[in-house]
């Protein structure tokens, strides 16, 4: 090889070197700069590192402080509570879920003083043995035993009721105890010792009061009750005075004094049952009673207020309803006559409808009944409705104002109501009228009901005719419901122009609009129709039967009338139609009250014994029966009742309840006793100073078979003594002739209370 090639050769192989130092040098300064790099990042890390571990170093040390602080604050927390706990004078204690004692202050350890027994890791149990063997809580007489179980278990349930314990010396002491979720609980003992004091002394305080307030009820009542014997007098003495030969202004005068009399009776009467409803001495009495007649009895009594405005009063007495139930007749009667009696006071023109109900439950033999008193009167506005059954109550309005009252009515309505175990209720439009309503459910009384009769057979056609709808709606429904076909029309004019000879019967109001009642009779009379037989409805019967006219009818019936006369009336009318010719004899027909009967010489009076020691009330007594056929004695006490009955052998005995030397019941209960031994049974009226009063409660229950109230009325006791007139004795009821000549006898022979026996 030749030396340029060789120096070639070499300069390649040197510039091969030199670059493959440089490609070294250039990986060389590469790998220094990625390690410088390296290096800046580690150094930088290290740096951040050790910044964060500086602050974590101080996080920590804060943590530190922190846990320090919060520990010292648990701990002043901690002994604050347990200050607090330790301050309070009620026991305050915390169990583990063993029921262990984990600690408890000193009240509640105080109560085991001198026991160091009772300690944190004493069981709930050996507690409650602690406190029953050393005495620590006064058991009375209840086994301890029994105590301790009650209360473990009392412990033991999830939520234990608070319970009361008391301690040997008469510290009462509240249990509430709270279990928490895991089982643990917290027993609180509150101290409350002066708060049963207190209450106790509330209670004796509250005690005292009501027996003062029964106490001035009772006064009340009794003083109620001494005024109202001498306005019995009052008024007893002003009816008879009334029925005598007085010229108008007399009259006038009379009624006055009687209807003053009657008015304080009612406020007096009001003020009576309040006090003894008052005073806890209102309790029911429960015998058979007739509830329609009760309603009807309650409508002829409002019949002299109705007659004296444009006012209907209707009764609709569900015709399957049973009429007969077990109750306090009474009372019932009292409500209705407060029901009522306000309808038709706050009521000038329209009607007032009382409207029953009822859904028997044969079952129970009982029947839960409806009575809706509904008028068309005043009405009351909605706010004051709410008002009307509290005590002394009234709407006071320009309206009202001029109605009486003592706004006791229907708080004693509703008291009534809810002794009977009933409710009642009211609904009313200011102006329009209004509802009264109660429901009751009363045992349905044994003995015959009255049945509707079927008379589709023989009245087939019955034309009804009255102005008024609900009344016209009333018999529409009855007849219907018995089987006859009724057209019902509103005038005289109507009538006329619908009846043909399909009609059996006409029902007519008394007052219609176009004529009366009795010109519509003639009217049809006179054109030809006249077999028909003619019913006149009237609420005053008594202003027809002098009527020329009255000739022409076949009768008159009181409104409202009574479902059994309705039904007897229908029957008799039924039969006439069909087996004879029409009936001329209308004042046979006609007259409400029983025919008189001739006096039967060969039958003995009826034997009456009257026991009352009040002397106007003799007289007004004897006064009220003169003219009847009977033999009267009178006594002065029980005593003298009890000698006469054994003496004189009365047929009925009127028996006054407070008397003195022996009262009413003393004597009724000695002649049951004397009966007893000779099987024998004399009626026994028992004549109360209140029809309703509370006194009732035992008369009946005493042997006494009926009561009347005073004042008497001289209808009610004459029905009582014809009902109880024996069959050995002559009817109480004399003619008319024998009346007169006796009128003549009672001015010559005298009917003196004070004589021991009259003949009446
Ligand atoms: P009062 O003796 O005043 O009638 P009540 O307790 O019977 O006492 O009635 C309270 C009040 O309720 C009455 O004064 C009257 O304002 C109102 N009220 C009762 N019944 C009726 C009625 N049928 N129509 C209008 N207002 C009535």
């Amino acid at each position: 090889m030749s030396l340029a090639e060789k120096l070639a050769q070499e300069r390649r192989a040197r510039l091969a070197a030199e670059r493959l130092l440089q490609l070294k040098q250039a990986e060389l300064s590469a790998a220094n700069r990625k390690l410088g790099q390296h290096a800046l990042a580690l150094t930088r890390e290290i740096g951040e590192t050790r910044a964060e571990v500086a602050n974590v170093r101080v996080e920590n040390e804060k943590v530190k402080t922190d846990l320090t602080e919060a520990h010292a604050k648990i701990e002043i927390a901690e002994r604050r509570l347990w200050h607090s706990i330790q301050t309070i004078q009620d026991g305050f204690a915390v169990f583990g879920r063993d029921d262990r004692l984990i600690c408890a202050n000193t009240a509640y350890l105080s109560v085991f003083d001198g026991l160091d027994e009772v300690a944190p890791g004493i069981s709930y149990t050996r507690i409650l043995e602690i406190l029953t063997e050393e005495g620590i809580v006064d058991l009375g007489e209840t086994p301890a035993d029994e105590w301790r179980a009650r209360m473990r278990d009392r412990w033991l349930s999830t939520d234990p009721a608070p319970t009361v314990i008391q301690l040997w010396n008469g510290t009462c002491i509240k249990l509430i105890d709270r279990r928490g979720p895991e089982g643990d609980a917290v027993s609180l003992a509150l101290d409350i010792t002066a708060t049963v004091r207190h209450e106790a002394e509330l209670h004796a305080a509250r005690e005292r009061a009501e027996a003062a307030n029964r106490a001035k009820s009772a006064f009340l009542a009794n003083m109620s009750h001494e005024i109202r014997t001498p306005l019995n007098g009052i008024v007893g003495m002003a009816e008879l005075l009334a029925e005598g030969t007085l010229d108008e202004e007399q009259q006038l005068y009379v009624n006055t004094i009687r209807n003053s009399g009657e008015a304080l009776l009612v406020i007096i009467n009001d003020v009576l049952d309040y006090s003894k409803i008052e005073a806890d001495k209102l309790s029911l009495h429960s015998d058979a009673f007739d509830l329609e007649r009760c309603i009807h009895d309650v409508a002829m009594l409002l019949q002299p207020a109705v007659r004296g405005k444009r006012l209907n009063l209707l009764v609709d007495y569900d015709l399957f309803l049973p009429t007969r139930f077990i109750g306090d007749a009474g009372r019932i009667r009292q409500v209705l006559t407060n029901l009522v009696g306000n309808a038709v006071k706050f009521t000038s023109q329209g009607h007032v409808l009382v409207r029953v109900t009822g859904v028997p439950d044969p079952d129970s033999e009982s029947c839960l009944v409806h009575v809706a008193i509904e008028d068309t009167g005043i009405g009351i506005a909605p706010e004051k409705l709410d008002h009307i059954f509290g005590e002394f109550n009234q709407v006071a309005d320009a309206r009202n104002r001029q109605f009486e009252g003592t706004g006791l009515g229907l708080a004693i309505t509703r008291r009534l109501i809810q002794l009977m175990g009933g409710r009642v209720w009211a609904d009313s439009e200011e102006g329009r009228g209004s509802c009264f309503g109660f429901r009751v459910t009363l045992p349905t009384a044994g003995g015959a009901q009255p049945i509707p009769p079927r008379i589709e057979g023989k009245l087939r056609h019955v034309l009804v005719v009255d102005e008024l709808a609900v009344n016209r709606g009333i018999l529409e429904k009855q007849l219907g419901c018995l089987g006859s076909r009724v057209t019902s029309c509103r005038s005289g004019a109507e009538a006329l122009a619908l009846i043909d000879g399909s009609v059996k019967l006409v029902l007519c109001d008394h007052q219609l609009a176009d004529m009366e009642g009795l010109a519509l009779a003639k009217a049809l009379r006179d054109s030809g129709w006249r077999d028909v037989p003619f019913i006149l409805l009237s609420s005053n019967p008594g202003a027809v039967r002098s009527d020329p006219a009255r000739g022409l009818i076949q009768g008159v019936m009181q409104k409202p009338i009574p479902r059994a006369e309705l039904f007897s009336r229908l029957s008799t009318l039924g039969d006439a139609v069909l087996h004879t010719p029409q009936t001329t004899d209308a004042k046979a027909e006609g007259s409400s009250t029983p025919p008189a009967v001739q006096s039967d010489p060969g039958r003995r009076a009826m034997r009456l014994l009257a026991a009352e020691d009040n002397r106007t009330n003799r007289l007004v007594f004897g006064k009220m029966v003169k003219d009847l056929d009977i033999e009267l004695r009178f006594v002065r006490n029980g005593r003298e009742a009890v000698a006469a009955y054994t003496e004189f052998r009365p047929d009925l005995i009127f028996m006054d309840i407070s008397m003195p030397e022996m009262d009413g019941k003393q004597a009724t209960r000695e002649i049951r006793r004397i009966e007893a031994e000779s099987g024998t049974h004399v009626p026994i009226i028992a004549l109360t100073a209140h029809a309703v009063s509370g006194e009732l409660e035992g008369i009946l229950s005493g042997g006494l078979d009926r009561c009347l109230s005073k004042p008497l009325r001289k209808a009610e006791l004459h029905a009582m003594i014809e009902e109880f007139c024996p069959s050995c004795a002559r009817p109480v009821h004399r003619n008319k002739e024998e009346h007169a000549q006796d009128g003549k006898r009672g001015e010559t022979t005298g009917t003196q209370p004070d004589q021991s026996t009259v003949q009446a």
